[in-house]
């Protein structure tokens, strides 16, 4: 099939960097277009025309996908802080430490501000960083040939990152041997449109003063009655002001216009709207989700909020890797087709709107975002509040429990 570097068709570029690091001449370079998506531009003057970026290219030759035998695992980490810092329930954690002896390396994607990028780490002890999921595609920088540098080395590495990221990988690896390697995708519908969290940020300076200083698209909080909120999917921004007084702004998901717009598929990178990793075929060893549907289907692992993992290994390295790490997790398997009606990025690519030209549009404009948001986000619904807020999961949980209290 062919792909961005043959026709330019922006649906067909992953933006997954494989063509740029594989690159023998520096001819191709990531650049921004209008809609802040970012796509390899060739210097024609230094290529050679080695055709190394055709070969890598994920249109043109699709990496190997691991479809049958999956082994699926459902559940939390038993130390609560790091499940409290984690997006779902912690088992990426997990298995890094299991997966971890005395020579590893660790990649991840990692933030400061508005900026995502991959890095590594070679001591367990900074994983932090790469926890949480940001929300916006990370740049790949030369880690992909950093990653071959230390299996060649003889290190053992863990690869993580979105399904296109892993597969690019994948691609740039070739015939690397790749048996100390083990790659961790999340499970991935999409990235928006970097323009959008700019225009928020740009509102923000105005209001305050400062440029935003971190963003947790996933705090979990604390309710009034102490408890985390992980499906409430919080996002928690922090703002520096000049008289080093922090402030904080925390959303719902039911009241961020962020969440309502991103969800509503108006602002992903074209290559979302036709992606090929939505498939219950994955490239990577190990897949990880949040475990949506938890209360209605296995509510005992819902664990009073504080987020619940997915773990899906897809093949036998996963499977070893995570069976170990489920030593430090609670949980139980699960079956396959149950976590599947939860799991849409497993089974279809996500729908454009056919309303994303024209909000781009607006997004690309002198618009700000105050009117960005009334023009293109709605409110919650008092159904939805009161599904949400009164009869919510966690009552539902709560009601369960009580209901089957021996
Ligand atoms: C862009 C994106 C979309 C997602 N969409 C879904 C979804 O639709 N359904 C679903 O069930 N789960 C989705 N996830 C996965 C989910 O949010 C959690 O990342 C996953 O469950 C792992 O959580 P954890 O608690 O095990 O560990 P954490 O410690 O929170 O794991 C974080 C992991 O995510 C990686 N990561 C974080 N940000 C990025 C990024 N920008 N690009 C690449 N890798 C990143 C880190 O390297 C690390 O491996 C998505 C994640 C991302 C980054």
């Amino acid at each position: 099939m062919a792909g961005y570097l043959i026709d330019k068709d922006k649906g067909k570029c992953y933006g997954c960097e494989a063509c740029v690091q594989i690159c023998p001449k520096s001819a191709l370079k990531m650049e921004e277009d209008d809609e802040g998506f970012r796509y390899p531009i060739l210097n024609k003057d230094l290529c050679v025309k080695c055709n190394l970026c055709h070969q890598v290219c994920l249109y043109e030759n699709m990496p190997v996908r691991y479809g049958k035998d999956k082994y699926v695992f459902g559940g939390y980490i038993k130390d609560e802080e790091v499940r409290f810092e984690s997006t779902s329930g912690g088992a990426f954690s997990a298995i890094v430490d299991t997966f971890c002896d005395d020579n590893y390396v660790i990649f991840g994607a990692e933030s400061k501000g508005l900026l995502v990028w991959h890095s590594y780490i070679t001591d367990k002890k900074n994983l932090a960083k790469f926890r949480k999921s940001k929300y916006s595609q990370s740049k790949m920088g030369k880690s992909y040939q950093q990653a071959k540098y230390f299996l060649n080395s003889g290190k053992k590495v863990l690869f993580s990152g979105t399904p296109c990221q892993i597969s690019g990988l994948k691609a740039f690896l070739r015939n690397t041997n790749q048996d100390n390697l083990l790659t961790v995708e999340v499970i991935c519908e999409g990235v928006p449109s970097p323009l959008y969290i700019r225009k928020y940020e740009q509102s923000l300076k105005k209001k305050f003063g400062a440029l935003i200083e971190s963003i947790d698209y996933r705090y979990k909080g604390h309710s009034f009655l102490g408890h985390h909120k992980w499906d409430f999917e919080i996002m928690r921004t922090t703002v520096m002001m000049n008289d080093n007084k922090k402030k904080v702004i925390e959303k719902d998901r039911w009241f961020n216009p962020f969440w309502y717009i991103w969800l509503k598929h108006l602002m992903s990178r074209p290559s979302c709207y036709e992606c090929l990793f939505t498939t219950t075929e994955r490239t990577a060893d190990i897949s990880l989700g949040d475990l949506w549907g938890v209360h209605i289907y296995c509510p005992e692992l819902y664990g009073k909020d504080g987020g619940s993992s997915l773990a899906i290994a897809n093949t036998e390295k996963g499977k070893s890797v995570l069976k170990k790490a489920e030593g430090s997790m609670y949980g139980h398997e699960l079956r396959f087709e149950d976590v599947l009606r939860y799991q849409g990025p497993m089974r279809k690519h996500i729908e454009m709107n056919p309303k994303r030209e024209q909000f781009m549009q607006d997004l690309k404009s002198e618009m700000d975002i105050e009117d960005i948001n009334r023009k293109w986000a709605d409110k919650p619904s008092i159904k939805l509040l009161w599904q949400k807020y009164v009869w919510g999961n966690r009552q539902k949980v709560f009601v369960w429990s009580i209901w089957n209290r021996k």
